[in-house]
């Protein structure tokens, strides 16, 4: 079962505020510990190498990393040095340009402004309930609809909460007007993400320093759009070319890939043949055996479970 693990948030309780899943560099350490009991950690050019003369053995796992985080910068890369590890890190190339992701933003913005999630989702709502007019929608009319055992039935992780945000904000709202009303709540809470960038990134000379020690940076889309399977090929090739040519700008040639939430189709697998894409890795193990561009992986919020189990 030759696999990638896929790390996302760090905390330090410093910089980096902590979320839901994110690890300390202690509990990194413990992960790769358990892990490498385990399996053979590998590092980023040697499972390169092996996968493409097929002589990866069943074992043999190596760490990657999505969405390029400043967290992952500060945080894990510091801990993969000292145990002589080199990763992959797939670099979504908007943040580079001084450029914003949205998702991340969103994200850093409820962590950082609320305490728990539920005081998110009502602040979220009561905005929403304020802005009903100039969004022309009748709030409680659409939540009629809403029936929390039908909706996402198969997600029984979910609280109602949790359930009724994401009916409101795919079915009622839909993207456009779902940023608006996040917008007006940052504005509202002065939250300003300008001013967070630096530490939600990391930078082009992070990245030059990741090369000067091995390490291996691939594709991750230059937008990451969330429904990537939304676009047409030519808008998915548009994607992904501009991403691998601002990385070849700073002197990187990627030929390696991850897909942005991990919604990917045979359209993307074209697109990597088309830009000469070596290796691509998918966001869960059921790829197993599908080949190089489906490479798969273990979500680090999984190992974290399994060990938790053991401990108990
Ligand atoms: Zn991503």
């Amino acid at each position: 079962m030759m696999h990638g693990i896929m790390f996302h948030h760090f905390h330090d309780g410093d910089r980096h505020i902590k979320c839901q899943g994110s690890l300390d560099a202690q509990e990194l350490e413990e992960v790769l510990d358990y892990y490498q009991n385990r399996y053979k950690l590998i590092s980023a050019r040697e499972f390169y190498e092996k996968v493409l003369r097929n002589k990866l053995d069943a074992d043999e796992a190596c760490v990657t990393f999505d969405d390029t985080l400043k967290c992952q910068y500060d945080i894990a890369y510091p801990v993969l040095r000292s145990r002589g590890l080199t990763a992959f890190w797939f670099v979504n190339t908007l943040p580079l340009n001084g450029g914003i992701s949205a998702l991340e933003v969103y994200h850093h913005f409820r962590f950082k402004m609320f305490d728990n999630v539920d005081t998110f989702y009502e602040t979220f709502f009561q905005c929403l309930q304020e802005m009903q007019a100039e969004l022309q929608i009748d709030y409680g009319k659409a939540i009629e609809n809403f029936d929390y055992d039908s909706y996402k039935k198969n997600a029984t992780f979910y609280t109602y909460n949790d359930k009724k945000f994401r009916y409101v904000r795919d079915i009622v709202l839909g993207e456009e007007s779902y940023d608006r009303v996040m917008d007006a709540m940052m504005e509202k809470m002065g939250y300003h993400a300008q001013q967070f960038i630096n530490d939600l990134w990391f930078s082009v000379d992070d990245i030059r320093q990741l090369c000067s020690e091995e390490h291996i940076i691939g594709l991750h889309s230059h937008t990451h759009p969330t429904r990537l399977t939304a676009l047409s090929y030519s808008e998915q090739l548009d994607e992904f070319r501009q991403n691998k040519d601002i990385l070849a700008s700073y002197g990187v040639s990627a030929d390696t890939a991850s897909y942005p939430c991990n919604d990917y189709n045979s359209d993307t697998l074209s697109v990597m043949d088309k830009l000469n894409i070596q290796i691509g890795f998918s966001a869960n193990m059921q790829t197993m055996g599908r080949g190089a561009l489906e490479m798969p992986r273990e979500n680090h919020a999984y190992i974290v479970k399994q060990m938790k189990q053991l401990k108990s």
